[in-house]
């Protein structure tokens, strides 16, 4: 074990997740939709080759969600421009005015529910956190409404904190997330260990906001960090349940 993964588990007292690709299967969710979508509704009985609409799609949502999360534009219109971009890579090249484009997100957007999923790992994890007595939130980038949602699939346990940039005033990698959440939740900000995803929103963001930092590395890239930036890397959540028993 490295040095960096006994500070962590000496100090923390309490865990702070990030929701999409932690505890909430948005990739598998938002694949199938978009799939589901596309021959379903947008492009019924035209040919297309799966891998390169859940790339195009994936290329897009990170880049209209980065501007929502910026807030150089509101929730729907990243929806809109997802759609126009998709569609336009597609081929389509049917206008879609705003209330078109609302009506045929739709489409997409009721798949992406219906397929919301919490990872395997999610339950007995939290499980054992509850019997570690270790009291655990959620701090997500993203609407407030779609985030809560999605957090109720999960099935919380009641009291539970669902934090997003409209709760803390900002989104991650921001500091002010961080340090906002640990203080409404009357949590100290060292003793905190934040597990998320995001190399730079969830694990370099906390640590910058002087969080202790698990990177939850579920598709074995390799890591991006240097020891020095004093981050722990994990492949499956239920490893954070060792980490924390030291
Ligand atoms: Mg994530």
């Amino acid at each position: 074990m490295s040095d960096t993964t006994t500070v962590t588990t000496a100090v923390t007292t309490a865990v702070m997740f990030d929701l999409d690709g932690t505890l909430l299967d948005h990739v598998g969710a938002s694949d199938a939709a978009v799939l589901d979508a596309v021959a379903e509704s947008w492009l019924p009985g035209r040919p297309v080759a799966p891998d390169e609409v859940l790339a195009e799609w994936a290329r897009l949502e990170a880049l209209h969600m980065g501007e929502y999360l910026a807030g150089t534009i509101d929730f729907a219109e990243q929806r809109r421009r997802r759609l126009r971009g998709l569609l336009a890579a597609l081929g389509d090249d049917r206008p879609y005015d705003d209330d078109g484009a609302d009506a045929a997100f739709t489409a997409y957007l009721s798949a992406y529910e219906a397929n919301w999923r919490a990872f395997d790992d999610v339950e007995p994890t939290l499980g054992a956190l509850a019997r570690l007595g270790v009291p655990y939130a959620v701090l997500t980038n993203g609407d407030r409404d779609q985030q809560l949602a999605k957090a109720a699939t999960l099935r919380l346990p009641d009291g539970v904190r669902v934090l997003t940039p409209a709760d803390v005033g900002a989104a991650k990698p921001s500091a002010t997330a961080f340090t906002v959440a640990c203080e409404s939740l009357g949590w100290v900000r060292d003793r905190v260990l934040y597990v998320g995803d995001n190399p730079d929103a969830d694990a370099r963001g906390s640590r910058a906001a002087g969080l202790n930092a698990c990177w939850l590395n579920r598709t074995d890239h390799a890591s991006p960090f240097q020891p020095a930036e004093g981050i722990t890397e994990i492949k499956r959540l239920g490893e954070l349940v060792g980490l924390l028993r030291g």
